[in-house]
């Protein structure tokens, strides 16, 4: 073999090579992708995301999404009250979320729109589960990354974002339920209260629940 032949055998055995490597690659993407989310682990303890001992009215509405719940307390204003993380976590996201009637962000604050949680906080507690908590009355006390724990204090009860009556809006989501996991409608089960179910399972027909804390973790 002269050594140009050679050299050619070589440049075609590289180019076999990338081709090869390359093909792997795009099918090990392509099935990533398609692969669905890891199965979920057991629910953990959520409790109450409110201080040990308080009692609060579970209620929900036509037209709020089924599992929702809306949070009134029972023992007084329920604006100002101290919202607590259900369970140990990371924050995925602490900030401010609400839309205007046209779509376009509302501003940091306001209440009444069109859309939006206003000033709220995701929790992501491991195995596919996550809280979500809304209306606060301020900028959360977390901020997105932190870890947190059980009963640790995140935000204040207001009446940001979509609503105008202090009250929390509380989810807990089961991501495995959704191959998009949105952390949206496909995603929310029935909540779940010192392992008790909460009742609010349809927006259209659960009657009001009342509940007492038992968030005594802190
Ligand atoms: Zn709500």
């Amino acid at each position: 073999m002269t050594g140009r032949a050679a050299y050619r055998w070589a440049v075609l055995g590289l180019i076999a090579v990338c081709v090869a490597v390359s093909w792997t690659v795009i099918k090990l993407r392509a099935h990533d992708a398609d692969r669905p989310p890891p199965p979920t682990g057991p629910r953990p303890a959520f409790q109450l995301p409110f201080t040990c001992g308080e009692v609060w009215t579970l209620t929900t509405y036509p037209g709020h999404d089924d599992f929702d719940i809306d949070f009134f307390f029972t023992g007084g204003p329920t604006g100002g009250r101290t919202v607590l993380a259900s369970a140990a976590g990371t924050v995925t996201w602490a900030g401010w979320s609400a839309t205007l009637g046209d779509g376009q962000p509302a501003p940091p604050g306001s209440s009444g729109t069109r859309g939006g949680l206003g000033y709220g906080v995701i929790i992501d507690h491991g195995g596919n589960w996550y809280t979500e908590y809304g209306h606060f009355a301020a900028v959360p006390k977390v901020r997105t990354g932190a870890r947190v724990t059980a009963g640790q204090p995140i935000g204040v009860v207001g009446h940001t974002g979509s609503t105008t009556v202090d009250h929390l809006h509380y989810e807990q989501l089961d991501d495995g339920r959704d191959p998009k996991r949105t952390r949206g409608n496909g995603d929310k089960v029935e909540a779940l209260f010192d392992g008790v179910p909460s009742g609010i399972t349809s927006d259209d027909s659960s009657p009001d629940q009342t509940r007492t804390s038992r968030n005594c973790a802190s």
